[in-house]
């Protein structure tokens, strides 16, 4: 793990001790490892890593977020779903829950504690999840790239000079870094081929009395 005060999209671990002659070492430098980002519920029955670094990192300042999380702002970190990995025989279960007319709350928690772990309802779908940037081991590590609906920023907060910011929500393509478009653009696609290439629970009857909903979660934590 690297320290604290730096995020680990800007983590840039430490250069291996050569163990051979350096000098003549013209080859092309290995890729550097991500350092390991791990978090879990509050009970412990799920612990996750995750196994990239994360596309985003933003705090939403919406008067829905500041309900949800009873708080002032809700941090959240995008990443692909699938890379996720759940360390734990416990795995997450979704919870749906309407809030109001026009939205329905979706969401991952432990089903023990009920810690809500990542949000499945993203614009982009289940391929990329909003992961709570407070269930991290270290969640100091995330800095928000964006600050959205800060015309609703409680007033006593004080960003840091410099910090991005918008009002309402945030075009995902306008905002995210090229590469993190590269890897969604993948991760969509691969999805996309999924779908055509695997039948639905209703198709193949999926197993003995299980819904939908058991159905995704299978499909999704398999890996
Ligand atoms: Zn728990
Ligand atoms: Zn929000």
């Amino acid at each position: 793990m690297s320290s604290p005060t730096s995020t680990p999209r800007d983590a840039r671990p430490k250069t291996p001790p050569s163990t051979q002659n350096g000098a003549s070492q013209a080859s092309k430098p290995a890729p550097k490892p991500f350092p390991s980002v791990t978090g879990g519920c509050t009970c412990n029955a799920i612990r996750y890593r995750l196994s990239k670094p994360p596309l985003f990192v933003y705090a939403c300042h919406c008067p829905d977020c500041q309900k949800n999380t009873g708080s002032a702002f809700a941090l959240f970190l995008n990443i692909e779903t699938h890379c996720i990995e759940i360390q734990t025989p416990t795995t997450p279960v979704l919870v749906t829950q309407p809030k109001r007319p026009g939205l329905v709350y979706a969401c991952y928690a432990c089903p023990e504690c009920k810690t809500e772990l990542w949000s499945a309802n993203t614009p982009l779908g289940q391929v990329i999840a909003d992961v709570r940037v407070g269930t991290l081991d270290f969640p100091g590590l995330m800095e928000p790239d964006v600050h959205s609906f800060v015309e609703s920023k409680m007033g006593w907060l004080v960003l840091p000079q410099g910090a991005r910011t918008v009002t309402r929500d945030f075009r995902f393509r306008e905002v995210w870094p090229k590469s993190s478009l590269r890897r969604l653009d993948v991760c969509l696609k691969r999805a996309a081929e999924a779908a055509e290439r695997t039948p639905t629970a209703g198709e193949f009857g999926g197993e003995e009395g299980e819904d939908d909903e058991a159905f995704e979660r299978r499909r999704i934590w398999r890996n």
